[in-house]
């Protein structure tokens, strides 16, 4: 009986929720519609109500985490694409759709049926990059890349996709806490840059804001009602700051506003941490805006007699001028800033555009595209940095060969620099990264440029290769044909056509030489009789070291290994192969015989055998262990006991082989004495890794390098070093220390 009520009721409750739910969904469509509708043409009408239709219908059983009805979502997200990025009818049907094909029955070719292909194409593109993030890292960083591609046909998809998770991150408070940090993370790691990228600021702020408010909620918090609370008082400081400059712009007779608004909490979250001061340390929490209204033939200068009007009260800080009205940066922004010193001694900073360049600023791509067609004189150049910036990216995606995550970071590299604008002798701009040098300008102009590149002149003095370049520099840059690539040249390149066109060359050398190489060993060979087969090859190649048979046909060809050590290599191993092993059953034994053999006295470091003895011993090369390390003895043939750690390699097969040879050993005590241990350190490679390694570990004086090599393969880096520790102790501290660095993904201990 009870239960039949409960059942009852809540049906009722389910009704009355669904007539309201009706309305509101009906609302929030008719709110969108009317947002949408100056820029609809005869036949959008129809259009945007079946997709509308067409999404309610799809999602109708459907509701979201916060217990919404699900269509509220896609509503949302058309809204975000109207109101905030400034798209028109077809992103808002694609918006609507945007989650048919992918969560329910829906297929793409109903959709292309019903809507035609633009629609289908934009939402194929959106169903493949929500697929992104469901795989693994690589897998991910694969379909970034398939998902850039698609942004050379419509840019919509990607701006529709910022639009959809700008929605979710807004909605996020409903979700599980690791969800949260899981869309949080992704979203500072690719939809923010890429917003920031596509001149989106307010957008990309908003993401960063929401960030921080998922992944550190009590900061946030505290900042978001410092900032409430000092409200007050900061209007009071901007109205008496404007007061002068409102003056002299109505004299002057000009159309404007002005704005005075706090920078975004992430931002001061950043500041506060990089600066290490308080809140109330931070001196620019908010810039002035004066957004003017002229006709687009007077942008330029009416904004730099606002700026003199400005710097007629307030005296300016010269390090602190940006003049992006001449020289637009390249996702579009425009803009100039100047800092002043106001009344009250504080820093300020001022931001002079025009209505057009802060509607580009703010919506970005799509108030391009609304200027474009309004007016095409006034835009002319403007359209390149942004197409110079596509260009970019299809230039980066074609260039990459293989690693995917490669190009990730690289991507977000070239995303989060600073920009440096640079000149060819003729005056032509080129946009570089900043820290680019005369040798990245030289791959820009062209890779045969690149390749032959000897130095160059910058503003007409010699500089060499590695010069880097500073904004406004003329670069001319000279070449030899016999210049070539060397590995030495990645250090000095920061751009990714650079750096991938050096890499390309580095392995065509190293394939040169390894052919050179394979010709000697093969020659070698013949002399002593034998074919180089796989397993010849095999255990060649575990005697140098070697990680593919490429590497040592190139070690050979370049000289590191000498024919003569090959034939070496040979006549020891068949020695070894003919001669019987003796049997030794115990560590007395083969103590007597040792004493015998070298007369040596037992050192004390390590207790060997039942009895615990003190024997000779050496330590063995396959696993260099160090006092601390779980260690046996192994009682070898002519080279007395021999000390492996227990995880060496060859642990398994001496123990299964020869059990009667092995004798418990175990450590005295922890001598200061320097034992050899190998490091293995891999990690994304970047500029200057190397040296920030080398000084932790030369830094630390009880340790002493004895060889390091690197290896770096595409962006990844490994690096082997050996080295003179102490202890397992000391030991974990220095790979603690060189995890810590920058890059750094691993450092491990390798048994050489
Ligand atoms: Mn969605």
């Amino acid at each position: 009986m009870l239960i039949k009520k409960k059942s009852i009721y809540w049906k009722m409750e389910v009704s009355i929720d669904l007539q309201a739910e009706n309305k509101e969904i009906v609302s929030r469509y008719r709110k969108l519609v009317k947002s949408v509708r100056p820029l609809m043409k005869d036949n959008d009408h129809k259009q945007v109500r079946l997709a509308f239709n067409t999404a309610l219908e799809a999602h109708k059983e459907m509701r979201r985490k916060s217990g919404e009805p699900y269509i509220f979502h896609p509503i949302a997200v058309a809204q975000i694409c109207v109101d905030e990025i400034g798209l028109g009818p077809t992103a808002v049907i694609a918006a609507l759709l945007h989650d048919v094909v992918e969560d329910t029955d829906m297929e793409l070719n109903d959709i292309e049926k019903l809507f035609g292909k633009k629609v289908a194409k934009i939402i194929d593109g959106l169903t493949k990059i929500s697929g992104v993030f469901l795989q693994g890292t690589s897998q991910q960083a694969e379909n970034f890349r398939k998902t850039l591609l698609t942004l050379s046909e419509d840019v919509r998809v990607i701006l529709i996709k910022i639009a959809d998770r700008l929605h979710n991150m807004r909605t996020l408070e409903s979700m599980p806490r690791n969800t949260q940090l899981k869309i949080s993370s992704e979203t500072i790691f690719l939809y923010a840059p890429l917003a920031h990228r596509l001149g989106l600021y307010s957008i990309k702020t908003e993401l960063e804001d929401l960030y921080l408010k998922y992944t550190e909620p009590e900061i946030y918090r505290e900042i978001a009602s410092k900032i409430q609370q000092t409200k007050a008082s900061r209007n009071k400081f901007i109205k008496e700051f404007v007061e002068p400059i409102d003056d002299s712009l109505n004299n002057a007779g000009f159309d404007y506003t002005i704005k005075g608004r706090p920078k975004s909490i992430h931002s001061i979250w950043n500041k506060m941490k990089k600066q290490k001061v308080s809140f109330e340390e931070i001196y620019d929490l908010f810039a002035i805006r004066i957004i003017l209204e002229t006709p687009p033939d007077e942008e330029k200068s009416a904004c730099w007699q606002v700026y003199s009007m400005v710097t007629d009260f307030y005296k300016p800080n010269p390090d602190r001028l940006r003049d992006w009205v001449s020289t637009p940066k390249s996702n579009g922004y425009e803009s100039l800033h100047v800092t002043v010193m106001s009344k009250t001694g504080q820093w300020v900073e001022v931001q002079i555009r025009t209505l057009r360049m802060d509607e580009i600023a703010e919506k970005g791509f799509a108030a391009h595209w609304k200027y474009k067609d309004s007016n095409k004189e006034a835009v002319g150049n403007r359209e390149t940095g942004i197409e110079a910036w596509i260009s970019k990216v299809r230039e980066m995606l074609e260039n990459q060969d293989g690693s995917a995550i490669e190009f990730v970071n690289d991507f977000r590299n070239n995303l989060f620099s600073e920009e440096v604008y640079l000149f060819t002798p003729k005056g032509d701009l080129r946009i570089l990264p900043a820290g680019a040098t005369a040798l990245d300008f030289a791959f820009e102009i062209h890779t045969k440029v690149g390749q032959n590149c000897l130095g160059a002149k910058v503003n007409n003095k010699l500089v060499p290769i590695s010069h880097k370049l500073n904004n406004g520099d003329q670069i001319e840059i000279l070449t030899s044909s016999k210049q070539k690539p060397s590995l030495d040249w990645l250090r000095f390149v920061v751009t990714s056509k650079a750096i991938s066109k050096i890499k390309d060359s580095l392995r065509d050398q190293k394939k040169g030489v390894a052919t050179e190489g394979k010709e000697i060993v093969e020659r070698t060979l013949r002399l002593l009789r034998i074919q180089l087969s796989d397993d010849v090859m095999g255990e060649l190649r575990a005697y140098f070291d070697c990680k593919s048979s490429l590497d040592f046909f190139f070690m050979v060809g370049q000289g590191s290994i000498d024919p003569g050590e090959i034939r070496k290599f040979r006549e020891e191993k068949k020695k070894r192969d003919t001669m019987p092993a003796p049997v030794i059953h115990d560590a007395k034994s083969f103590e007597k015989e040792i004493r015998k053999v070298r007369g040596v006295e037992a050192t004390d470091q390590l207790l060997i055998g039942e009895n615990m003895d003190k024997i000779d011993y050496a330590l063995a090369q396959c696993c260099n262990p160090i006092p601390g390390d779980d260690v046996f003895g192994f009682v070898t043939v002519n080279e007395g006991i021999k000390i492996h750690r227990t995880t060496c390699p060859n642990a398994v097969e001496l123990m299964s082989n020869y059990g009667y040879r092995i004798i418990k050993v175990k450590w005295t005590s922890q001598k200061e004495l320097a034992f050899l241990a190998g490091i293995r350190i891999t990690g994304t490679d970047r500029i200057g890794l190397v040296q920030d390694l080398t000084r932790i570990i030369s830094n630390d004086l009880r340790v002493n390098m004895r060889s390091i090599s690197i290896d770096t393969d595409d962006t990844i880096f490994e690096g082997k070093i050996m080295l003179f520790v102490n202890s397992t102790e000391h030991l974990e501290q220095l790979i603690l220390k060189l995890s810590k660095v920058d890059g750094v993904v691993r450092v491990d201990r390798f048994d050489s």
